[in-house]
């Protein structure tokens, strides 16, 4: 039975102010429920407070939108996955298409992201998507298998490791263009069929979720694939009256 994850990535929106009345307001409306896990991944100034508001569920985790690779040091403007863990981060999203494409996050870059968070005993997100000239250019494939070997290739004990997986084509993320269902389940299990040859039977275990324009309108349907374990949402997350529905979605048990 699907146990979908559904996760608010809300980017460089609501500071702790915001963050509070948010959860107060999610909270309020959304029940502890045991057929899914809620995420939430705050900006980091705003860890602690959703940390706090969530600390009596069990079903809704909080996680970090970023994290360095390094434990401490000289990296001014940077947070430690170590310091995120201590701000109440259970998880860290790791090589969102905006690290990569907006602050040039490398490959091998997510892969120390991805060690570090391993090393700290937090799960890791890793997220995976081509661009729109990557697509165009029958390149969707290897893009997204390169990230995923590469971003996973320093993780010790990556057969027993804490982590899970996004798809997020760039082309769908924050445009109002989604990949249809069928795309999506199409590299979902090409990336689930590699990540078997990686650590076997084991990769039936991690969860591959869908993320890029969703909101309260196609989650349905996107969840209703059985190779879609659950979404990572960006813009529909940052209120909670349009994440609420979201968060919510029904579920059909096929
Ligand atoms: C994201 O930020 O991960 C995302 C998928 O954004 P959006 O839902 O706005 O496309």
């Amino acid at each position: 039975m699907k146990r979908p994850i559904l996760a608010a990535n809300w980017k460089m929106n609501n500071g702790p102010t915001a963050a509070k009345s948010f959860m107060d307001a999610f909270l309020a409306g959304y029940p502890p429920r045991d057929d899914r896990t809620i995420i939430i991944f705050p900006p980091a100034v705003a860890l602690q407070v959703v940390a706090v508001a969530a600390s009596r569920r069990n079903d809704v985790i909080v996680g970090a939108q970023n994290i360095h690779w390094a434990q401490k040091g000289a990296f001014t403007g940077e947070i430690s996955a170590g310091m995120a863990r201590d701000a109440g981060a259970r998880i860290a999203l790791v090589g969102h298409s905006e690290r990569r494409h907006v602050f040039g996050e490398t490959d091998a870059q997510s892969g120390k992201k991805c060690e570090a968070a391993a090393r700290e005993g937090m799960a890791f997100m890793l997220c995976v998507g081509e661009t729109l000239d990557q697509r165009e250019a029958g390149e969707t494939e290897s893009v997204v298998l390169r990230q995923l070997r590469e971003g996973l290739s320093r993780t010790p004990n990556l057969i027993s490791a804490d982590f899970l997986l996004a798809y997020e084509p760039v082309w769908a993320i924050g445009t109002g263009l989604t990949a249809s269902s069928g795309d999506a389940s199409a590299i979902h299990t090409l990336v689930r069929s590699e990540l078997c040859d990686m650590i076997g039977t084991r990769s039936d275990e991690i969860p591959i979720l869908y993320g890029g324009s969703v909101n309260a309108g196609n989650s349905a349907a996107l969840l209703a694939s059985p190779e879609v374990d659950g979404l990572l949402v960006g813009g529909a997350s940052i209120e909670s009256s349009s994440w609420l529905p979201i968060a919510c979605t029904p579920v059909a048990y096929t």
